[in-house]
């Protein structure tokens, strides 16, 4: 009897030292994650690093998610004779619960490296324009497998986002589009985009298509930033408007924000849609704030 009550006591103790796991999010991690990706090759349709990283989007969701959907099409190629093969790839938490949210980037880069001095037929490594957003929410999946949050959650993964030429949106964000046309049931309420993140002098903006859409969670998403310590990052202020996958995903019913630092690194220079975007221009700790915030958020959701 005495045995047994120093027993529980004992029990009772270490449980009040231990605290409760929590879901914390690690830049470092999510890092590996980004050069995974770009050590695949560019990523472009059509490509072997595009097949390869399909592969990988697959096999990774087996291990964390409930089920995976992939979503095959064919989608238009202006730089290239022939249509191409395009695959969503779909991480599905939950898949049966109706209070869901949506999760998305796109995994595909750019085929051409349209804004670079040299070698602009070739396509781009997209460390931050591809690799960096998919690196969070990788990592996030893997995170939602240990804490099962109250709602259920879709992490999408969109080709063909980056397809198209100058002037011509609708050559943009094939595969949300398609998803748009041929969603999940249940469908998410709601959603964020995560799109060129890894900057490493991030700084984000308020993205204007997203305020038309969903101006409510725009402002929601950065109050979380500024209370988790971020308000360096999450600058409340009107920024830039990206025709981006969170269009055709409003548009179809999921209002959706675009979280995007579109000057990649500065107003002075620029990376963007050229050969320089490798991982050296990224940083973990700007994974670690995309990171925590969408952590934040996600656990506050009920
Ligand atoms: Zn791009």
């Amino acid at each position: 009897m005495k045995s047994a009550l120093k027993c529980l006591m004992g029990l009772l103790f270490s449980c009040l030292l231990l605290p409760a796991a929590t879901p914390s999010f690690d830049g470092n991690l999510a890092f590996t994650y980004l050069t995974i990706q770009t050590d695949m090759g560019p990523r472009n349709p059509g490509s072997r690093g595009h097949a390869t990283c399909i592969q990988w989007l697959s096999e990774t969701g087996e291990k964390w998610a409930d089920t995976v959907v992939t979503q095959e099409f064919t989608g238009y190629n202006p730089y290239g004779p022939n249509d191409v093969s395009l695959t969503n790839v779909i991480y599905r938490f939950q898949p049966k619960n109706p209070d869901r949210v949506m999760l998305s980037a796109h995994f595909d880069t750019r085929p051409v490296a349209d804004l670079d001095r040299f070698r602009r037929s070739e396509p781009i490594p997209g460390a931050n324009d591809g690799a960096s957003g998919v690196a969070v929410l990788i990592h996030l999946a893997q995170i939602l497998a240990q804490f099962p949050p109250a709602v259920g959650v879709d992490i999408a993964f969109w080709d063909g986002e980056d397809m198209g030429r100058p002037d011509y949106p609708e050559e943009f964000c094939q595969g949300s589009r398609y998803y748009s046309q041929h969603p999940l049931q249940p469908v998410p309420h709601k959603g964020i985009l995560i799109d060129m993140i890894g900057d490493s002098e991030l700084q984000i903006f308020y993205e204007m298509y997203s305020l038309r859409f969903a101006p409510g969670l725009a402002k929601e998403i950065w109050n979380t930033a500024i209370k988790s310590g971020y308000a360096d990052v999450f600058i409340p202020k009107y920024g830039p408007m990206v025709y981006d996958d969170h269009v055709p995903l409003s548009e179809g019913g999921i209002p959706t924000v675009n979280i995007i630092d579109f000057q990649y690194p500065n107003a002075r220079q620029n990376y963007w849609h050229t050969h320089e975007d490798t991982p050296d221009k990224c940083a973990p700790e700007s994974l670690q704030c995309i990171g925590d915030v969408l952590l934040m958020w996600l656990y506050g959701q009920e």
